[in-house]
């Protein structure tokens, strides 16, 4: 027990140094891939190691390859940090080895996640008469919303898809925004729709999907059983689709409304923002991250369901020993999971640390970031191609060649990481403000060497 406390002690000390060389290190680095893969690889040992020299081995391995997206001036994708008590809680989660299947299983590891589902509702606005399913990540849980929706809009046709597959089932109509996140098409993809399935619904300029046009969509089809996507976060602008009147609309056709809001659904979270996602709780399923902007370590994300007997009976299972376990639908119920990470204990110790005043200043701060990323962009003379509603800024350089070549730059540059994207047919930088220990200094840093890098 002694070398156990000093292996995880060194351990800690680690994790707890990298953190606090994330302000100051190079973002990114350029990588030898064929070095780090080198560093890995060799025959499979057939002694056994102490594990102090496993630890060793792997830090060395690893660190030349290791990317600072925990950090503060990392804008790429949408890629949040890990607040302490998240990343101290899931240390912890691991520690524990506890395997959230049901409440026999772990029982507090489904009593965290109870907890803090009733918590994640009320910051997101979502009814607290829902179901919650703790997944791996938004794929997962637009996944399992989308299985929800399918059970529900079969079962009301006199279907039963759990038993009976989709072979000779009644067609199924999925309506989505032609600016639905790629994840939709794999979930519908898995599920056995196919992703040929989609109607897709034409976006605004800003890439919210456009009432009119899925008034148009709706009225075009034949009655029957009905699923409606809605985005809140387009991952390029942070535009939200109008969700009061979609589902409005939806729901007069007898659909099923989904929302994949990724990161956007925090817009609910501050008074702000809250305007965005007006309407949010019509919705029948969502699906949010808990990784992007809610800094909790990978992977965390919440498949929250209106209806919780859809979702149970979309996702549980049975085996003869699990019978008994009884009780209210929770942990591998909820997910496409048997055996499972307790994942409910990183998540609650976030809420817990930030409180419902740090999750708003959270959400506010970030995109006041994004504005003053977008101000301070436009004053050095380039274009910013969205209207900054949320933590999203698209920028553009002149032509495509120059954008990309800017972005490469500036990811070579190692004070701060940008993607790139294509929007509207044209290339832009792409950054994201979602970690909470981004200040405005390092936003100014960033400013400062992306004008220098693209002079
Ligand atoms: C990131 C994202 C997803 C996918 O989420 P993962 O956590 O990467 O699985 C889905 N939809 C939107 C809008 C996203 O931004």
């Amino acid at each position: 027990m002694e070398d156990l406390s000093h292996l995880f002690r060194l351990a800690a000390d680690h994790a707890a140094g990298y953190r606090r060389s994330l302000p100051d290190r190079p973002v990114a680095v350029p990588v030898d891939q064929d070095a780090l893969d080198t560093a890995f690889s060799g025959p499979l040992p057939s002694a056994p190691s102490p594990p102090e020299q496993v630890l060793a081995d792997l830090i060395g391995a690893a660190e030349p390859g290791l990317v600072a997206s925990a950090g503060p001036r990392y804008f790429g994708f949408v890629a949040g940090g890990a607040t302490p008590a998240a990343t101290a809680a899931d240390m912890l989660a691991t520690a524990w080895d506890q395997f959230a299947t049901t409440a026999v299983s772990s029982p507090a590891a489904i009593a965290a996640e109870t907890a803090a589902g009733a918590w994640l509702k009320e910051l997101l606005g979502i009814p607290p008469s829902a179901s919650t399913g703790f997944v791996t990540g938004c794929q997962a849980a637009n996944t399992v919303g989308l299985a929800a929706a399918r059970h529900q809009v079969l079962a009301d046709a006199g279907w039963d898809v759990e038993r009976r597959g989709l072979h000779a089932a009644p067609a199924v109509r999925v309506v989505a925004g032609e600016e639905r996140h790629a994840t939709i098409d794999r979930s519908l993809r898995l599920l056995g729709f196919g992703s040929d399935v989609v109607e897709p619904v034409a976006a605004r300029p800003d890439g919210a999907m456009d009432p009119g046009s899925l008034r148009e969509v709706l009225r075009a089809g034949s009655p029957g059983p009905l699923i409606v996507c809605l985005q809140a976060g387009n991952v390029n602008t942070g535009a939200c689709d109008p969700l009061r009147e979609a589902a409005d609309l939806a729901h007069r056709h007898g659909g099923w409304v989904h929302v994949d809001g990724a990161f956007g659904l925090w817009a609910a979270a501050a008074p702000a923002t809250r305007h965005l996602v007006d309407g949010v709780d019509l919705a029948d399923s969502w699906a949010c991250d808990g990784h992007k902007w809610l800094n909790v370590p990978y992977d965390s994300a919440f498949a929250f369901c209106a209806h919780p007997a859809a979702h149970a009976a979309a996702m549980s299972y049975t085996a003869a020993y699990l019978a008994g376990s009884g009780g209210t639908p929770a942990g591998a119920a909820l997910t496409p999971e048997s055996s499972r990470r307790a994942r409910g204990f990183a998540v609650w110790a976030a809420l817990r640390e930030l409180g419902r005043d740090g999750v708003t200043a959270l959400v506010d701060r970030c995109c006041a970031l994004a504005r003053r990323f977008a101000t301070g962009l436009s004053a050095a003379g380039f274009e910013i191609a969205n209207e900054v509603v949320l933590n999203q800024v698209l920028v553009g350089f002149g032509d495509d060649t120059r954008t990309d070549h800017v972005v490469r730059a500036v990811q070579a540059d190692g004070t701060c990481w940008t993607g790139a994207t294509t929007w509207r047919g044209r290339r832009y930088m792409r950054i994201s403000v979602s970690n909470a220990t981004t200040t405005e200094a390092d936003v100014d840093r960033s400013v400062t060497a992306i004008t220098r890098l693209a002079g």
